[in-house]
């Protein structure tokens, strides 16, 4: 075995609080994050050249005193990535180190290895641990897990064995038993993935084709009923056409990098969902981004890019997945198209929810027709699975043929895209759903405030409960949960450092006693917690 292959297979483990320091004068360098017998990473924003030698000490938890390595800097990580994976450091190797020393660091890897402590560590720590064997990476991960689990924190993927209405059961693996909790994850906002009228509309569909579309959708797999709903969704979004794809996701992957390519460029929210910042990565363009729903921050980008690039695209959110918040998508589109670019909006969270009977953002600013392009889903109010773009019958044709991810893709299944024509028509003729749903949302979010919770700036069914710290927010987590409450935590990488938080997603099915019983739970653990900013709370209760 070479050298270089031993040094790769040897047992690793991962950290995050380890202070790596220099020797000669006491600096601290940075943290180690990944340590075996012949080097390190440290994680640090003040990076040294490599071929830098250097006596460095760090000390490992139970160690009373530090151990030292004559040091060569090899590697350097500048650049920032996109969210996941975000460590600046360098690679260091040990180039000579006292044999007690080495016996000792070998002794502490190998105990560690077995066992992480996984309260400092996030999803983004096992992403950049290279290594010739690259099944390497999943072995941390899984003891990171195993620490996840240990401690009662694993809340992901809990099995559902009811429909997802206000009340689902889930069996508890922790209690072997089953459970009923108040569903206050889900993006069914107007309930309508258990309505009657879209069940039975997916029902009779599948009756009369069959389970599967088993073709793309520009081949043998676009039926009636998906060339009915590509009507009412474009009549929805007052466009000309509409094009439906298998997911949001892929919509907004291939939608984006079949417009933009080299040459052109594309400007994004900062705070825009994965899969517009992934269709951004695929495209081949010029790829910035601007300060959250900040006006003067997009003049800023668009001047500086207008006159470098052929074509430009600008993709906002209409409400914005992880904050609530709604893009001032009436400015962005006034500015954009001053310096000549197009504007496409994400619909996912705002469909079914914001504007004239949930028609979406264009339509809560009064412009519908005038964004470029409307991107949307059918997995959140409307109850079933897919994604769509809606533009001028020339774009929506031109990305029929263009965007990969709908061409290579086999069509949604006919019963899916019947159960949202169905949505879309309950959505539209039955109002009282929508009026419900903002009853509760405005009854939420007022009692969440008086108790003293920070909810940002929703102003729309998802209301995020703002925790600030991935450790306090795995512990609440259990106890709500404990609780009764079926609740998402989004811990960092999902959003920024500092900024980790609960969303509570409300629903026109939810009733009093269900968002009552939420509030009593959270103020509990909030006061548990000593997390609740008693100062600032309103003192007003608000009424259903
Ligand atoms: N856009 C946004 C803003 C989203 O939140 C999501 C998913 N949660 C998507 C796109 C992807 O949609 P889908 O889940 O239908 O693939």
């Amino acid at each position: 075995m070479t050298l270089s292959l031993e040094r790769r297979r040897c047992s690793r483990t991962t950290f995050s609080d380890i202070k790596v320091v220099s020797r000669t004068n006491g600096q601290l360098i940075g943290h180690a994050r990944d340590i075996s017998p012949y080097g390190m990473f440290v994680e640090s924003k003040q990076l040294l050249q490599p071929g830098t030698k250097i006596l460095l000490e760090f000390r490992f938890p139970k160690d009373v005193t530090a151990l030292k390595a004559y040091s060569e800097i090899k590697w350097i990580k500048e650049a920032q990535k996109v969210r996941l994976g975000d460590h600046l450091g360098m690679g260091v190797e040990f180039k000579t180190m006292f044999e007690a020393d080495k016996r000792r660091l070998q002794e502490s890897i190998e105990e560690c290895s077995t066992k992480i402590n996984s309260d400092n560590l996030s999803l983004a720590d096992f992403v950049d641990n290279s290594d010739k064997d690259l099944f390497y990476k999943t072995k941390p991960f899984s003891q990171f897990m195993e620490d996840i689990i240990q401690k009662g924190f694993d809340k992901y993927r809990i099995p559902l064995i009811t429909a997802c209405k206000n009340r689902v059961e889930v069996f508890d693996k922790n209690f072997g038993e089953v459970r009923e909790m108040v569903m206050m994850g889900s993006c069914n906002y107007l309930g309508l993935s258990t309505h009657p009228k879209v069940v039975k509309a997916a029902l009779e569909s599948t009756r009369v084709y069959g389970t599967g579309s088993e073709g793309a959708a520009l081949l043998s797999g676009t039926y009636d009923i998906h060339r009915e709903l590509e009507i009412r969704l474009a009549r929805m979004k007052g466009c000309e056409d509409a094009a439906v794809f298998p997911t949001g996701y892929a919509t907004n992957v291939g939608c984006i990098s079949a417009l933009v390519k080299k040459g052109d460029a594309v400007i994004i929210d900062r705070l825009a969902h994965a899969s517009i910042i992934d269709g951004c990565m695929l495209s081949g363009g010029f790829f910035r981004s601007f300060k959250h729903s900040n006006i003067d921050s997009l003049k800023d980008v668009l001047e500086r890019t207008e006159k470098k690039y052929n074509g430009i695209l600008v993709v906002v959110d209409g409400v914005y997945s992880m904050d609530g918040d709604i893009a001032p998508l009436d400015q962005i589109t006034e500015v954009a198209h001053q310096y000549g670019a197009k504007v496409m909006v994400d619909e996912a969270h705002a469909t079914g929810v914001i504007g004239e009977r949930g028609k979406g953002t264009p339509s809560h600013f009064k412009i519908e027709g005038k964004v470029d392009i409307v991107m949307g889903t059918l997995s959140k109010a409307l109850g079933a699975l897919g994604g769509f773009v809606a533009s001028s019958s020339e774009v929506v044709n031109y990305l029929r043929y263009y965007a990969r991810s709908g061409f290579f893709s086999i069509n949604l299944p006919p019963a899916v895209a019947a159960a949202a024509l169905a949505a879309i028509e309950v959505m539209e003729n039955e109002t009282e759903m929508h009026d419900h749903l903002w009853r509760n949302i405005k009854y939420m979010k007022g009692n969440l405030q008086s108790i003293g919770f920070n909810v940002g700036n929703t102003e729309s069914a998802i209301i995020p409960i703002i925790i600030g710290d991935s450790l306090t927010l795995r512990k609440m987590s259990k106890r709500i949960y404990e609780e009764g409450i079926f609740l998402n935590a989004v811990p960092y990488p999902a959003v920024p450092k500092g900024e980790e938080r609960f969303r509570l997603s409300i629903m026109a099915t939810h009733t009093k006693q269900d968002l009552d019983k939420t509030l009593e739970v959270l103020e509990k653990v909030g006061r548990e917690f000593n997390i609740l900013d008693l100062d600032h709370c309103r003192f007003s209760s608000f009424a259903a």
